[in-house]
């Protein structure tokens, strides 16, 4: 597999919020800015038909209206989404109030579909596990696992340290996983409890991803084993 880091930043920092590309095929996350970074690494959009989003915080989702218009002017009416049961209403409602004017035009022309499943496959090739995950109060909140040709890929959304973070790390190659902050809180991990969980899991290399800028240096200066920190633009063959 080939898995393109779009952005590894959280809202706040210098870098692109988190979100990743799967063999130019399959975005994870489409947080704000996604369609700028995909247009500054070169990506092209007739390939990316499908959308797996984590959870329905605006930095994991809000450049899905600006992805659905521009798919429309290439032509490419095909998006499938992935995401909670509830997405759909909120993805319409998103582009509502972004473009009023060509909601309706653009939702009959366009063939956006959405799905809800626990266990999916994408053109029969690869096998997706969601895995509910912990970020504090806002539920629900998901990870995916992508296999494919025998290796095992995770990406975790947001998250702290919880049963669905240590399933994926037991059982992936890699996860592309969030390290917020220095210290983990109720809401999102931390450098501190990823250098305890990545001695337990010695199989799995963690990619740190939704980083603050100075977790982002900490981390750097730690050079945990196993602990990889990408750039944006990074391309992981897997
Ligand atoms: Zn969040
Ligand atoms: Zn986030």
């Amino acid at each position: 597999m080939k898995i393109q880091v779009i952005g590894s930043g959280n809202l706040w920092g210098e870098y692109n919020s988190a979100s990743y590309l799967i063999d130019d095929n399959i975005l994870v996350d489409i947080p704000n800015g996604t369609c700028k970074a995909l247009n500054r690494q070169g990506i092209s959009y007739e390939n990316i038909k499908n959308v797996l989003i984590t959870h329905f915080h605006g930095d994991h989702y809000f450049d899905m209206p600006f992805f659905i218009l521009f798919k429309k002017k290439i032509d490419c009416p095909d998006i499938n989404i992935y995401c909670a049961i509830n997405g759909e209403k909120k993805i319409r409602r998103l582009y509502k109030l972004a473009f009023p004017h060509s909601y309706h035009r653009i939702f009959k022309t366009m063939n956006v579909s959405f799905f809800s499943k626990e266990f999916f496959s994408i053109n029969d090739k690869y096998e997706i596990e969601r895995v509910l995950v912990d970020h504090g109060s806002f539920k629900p909140a998901y990870g995916y696992i992508i296999k494919y040709d025998n290796k095992k890929i995770g990406f975790t959304g947001d998250t702290t340290l919880c049963d669905g973070l240590e399933y994926m790390m037991r059982n992936c190659d890699y996860v592309f996983g969030e390290c917020t902050f220095k210290k983990a809180t109720a809401k999102h991990m931390g450098a501190d409890l990823l250098e305890i969980i990545i001695k337990k899991y010695p199989n799995c290399k963690y990619v740190a991803s939704h980083m603050a800028d100075d977790t982002r240096k900490y981390l750097k200066k730690l050079k945990l084993k196993n602990v990889i920190i990408p750039k944006d633009g990074e391309i992981f063959e897997i």
